[in-house]
């Protein structure tokens, strides 16, 4: 399979599937392709051949077997909020959107569970949970339009996944088409005591973007919705001040719900288009929240003052609404949404550093925006240790493309020296793989690739991503090699 060569889904394949689907819910018009030819990554754009939108498990499931006959390659789609491509045709095929798979099927409340159809976007659970004093912690800040196969494919995390964890602490089980059109169920079952042993392959899959299969319906676990919060935003000179108060908060024993950082040039940014109140004059902003019974918050509030002020913050707010609480994190998690003022491009980079390497990852972003001549501004999951440095740039300046692809890369490759990742929650896609090769062995990625193997022999599911070695976009590569 050539890279630059899309594969093409023939007159014959595409009746097929309107057969299966209808014939609306097959795109193949070009216009309405070009919606489909990238994700929240933009450097790389490719349409699909078809979109074929299946309405339940069984039209995916026949949709994927003509496929296979057709030797043609899937990709799932959920929102398409991918930062790094992980939805890219980058051969072209049939790209499968979830779309309309899009009902909660049913709330267990004595269980603490609830079955979604994979296309159901992550901020619905909690609303339909919260009746029931019950929630589901995996918050992406793209949650009102992120679906939770999407979550699935990248293992998605969020502000709360400090204390709660990730994506895969909160998927119990779920239903997959494989690639050969076989409809599976992985994990804990439906039904009340449907456990399983054995090897968690529900594990496996959670993270794989899309090349094991498509996960049609998915188990996930609610948790009790805390009974009080405490919310605190911490104003600092500098952003050295702040990442020395997120170290020192999580050394005195305290795990707050959530601990995210702004920097002055995002901060700005978010206050002209949501006009929260923010200091513009700040050097980095610390959002502070301590959730839980609300015995003992009182003195964890304090301690965690205590702490910031001991490093300088010059004033702590504390949200005395749940309004005032609602409208912060309105503006925190809408903060990418607000670079438009500032750029008419951006990258998202999502790296992961030890927590006690955060002052070192901050400067060497400031050098890397000084060295590259690029604006580059940061709003992150300091709790974590990930980061997501936004480096902005003109799509239309070719040399300022490639200066924050190299920009990109100088400050992931320094992630690693510095024992981190390459990646925290956006996964690899086809942005990252040159990087895997720097993180992992030889013999670690041959396994990796056993593993996808024994779910995808013909390697059709979403193909060409997170391996490096495989072919990949051309064009892309070229200009990563000039960048370099
Ligand atoms: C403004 C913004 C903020 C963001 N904030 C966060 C954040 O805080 N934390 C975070 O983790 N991410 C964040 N993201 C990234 C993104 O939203 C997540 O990766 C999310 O999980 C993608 O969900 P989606 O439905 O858009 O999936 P898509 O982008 O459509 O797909 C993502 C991957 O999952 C696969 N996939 C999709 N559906 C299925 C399925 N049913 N079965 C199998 N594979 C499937 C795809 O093939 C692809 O590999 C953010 C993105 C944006 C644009």
């Amino acid at each position: 399979m050539d890279h630059a060569e899309p594969v093409l889904v023939t007159a014959e394949t595409l009746a097929e599937l309107r057969r299966i689907v209808g014939e609306r819910n097959v795109l193949d018009d070009p216009a309405e392709l070009a919606v489909y030819e990238c994700d929240a990554y933009t450097l790389e754009k490719r349409p699909p051949g078809a979109v074929v939108l299946p309405g339940n498990t069984e039209e995916v499931a026949a949709v994927v077997r003509v496929c296979a006959g057709a030797g043609l390659p899937i990709i799932p789609r959920g929102a398409g909020t991918s930062l790094s491509g992980t939805v890219l045709a980058v051969t072209g095929g049939v790209m499968i959107g979830l779309a309309r798979l899009n009902r909660i099927e049913s709330v267990d409340v004595l269980n603490r569970r609830a079955l979604v159809q994979a296309g159901v976007v992550n901020a619905w659970i909690t609303r339909e949970a919260a009746p029931h004093g019950l929630m589901y912690a995996p918050d992406p800040s793209s949650q009102p339009a992120c679906t939770i196969g999407g979550n699935v494919g990248t293992n998605s995390g969020g502000p709360h996944t400090l204390k709660y964890g990730v994506t895969t602490n909160h998927i119990l089980g779920f239903e997959m088409v494989l690639p050969d059109g076989e409809i599976v169920w992985l994990g804990s079952g439906v039904e009340e005591g449907d456990d399983v042993d054995g090897i968690d392959l529900r594990g496996a899959v959670i993270g794989s973007e899309g090349m094991f299969g498509i996960v049609t319906r998915v188990l996930v676990r609610l948790v009790r919705a805390p009974q009080e919060f405490k919310t605190l935003l911490g104003v600092f000179e500098s952003v050295d001040d702040a990442s020395l108060a997120v170290g020192d908060i999580i050394a005195a024993g305290i795990v707050p719900g959530a601990l995210e950082m702004m920097d002055q040039m995002i901060t700005g940014a978010v206050e002209a288009a949501y006009h929260f109140g923010f200091p513009l004059d700040a050097g980095a902003l610390l959002i502070v929240e301590l959730d839980g019974l609300s015995a003992g918050l009182p003195e964890q509030t304090d301690r965690v003052i205590e702490i910031c002020r001991a490093r300088g913050a010059r004033e702590i707010r504390v949200a005395k609404t749940e309004q005032e609480r609602a409208d912060l994190w309105k503006s925190r998690k809408r903060a990418f949404g607000a670079i438009g003022r500032l750029s008419p491009g951006y990258l998202t980079q999502d790296g992961v550093v030890p927590r006690s390497k955060l002052p070192e990852i901050m400067r060497f972003i400031q050098e890397t925006s000084c060295r590259f001549d690029l604006r580059i501004c940061n709003v992150f999951h300091a709790g974590d240790g990930n980061i997501h440095p936004l480096i902005l740039f003109d799509e239309r300046k070719p040399d300022e493309v490639r200066r924050a692809i190299a920009a990109g890369d100088a400050i992931l490759g320094r992630c690693v020296e510095l024992g981190g990742s390459v990646t925290g929650e956006h996964g690899i896609g086809v942005e990252k793989v040159d990087f895997m090769a720097r993180q992992f062995s030889v013999e670690t990625l041959d396994v990796m690739r056993a593993l996808r193997a024994v779910f995808d022999p013909a390697g059709r599911c979403n193909p060409h991503k997170m391996f490096p070695g495989g072919k990949r976009c051309a064009e892309f590569a070229q200009r990563k090699q000039i960048a370099a």
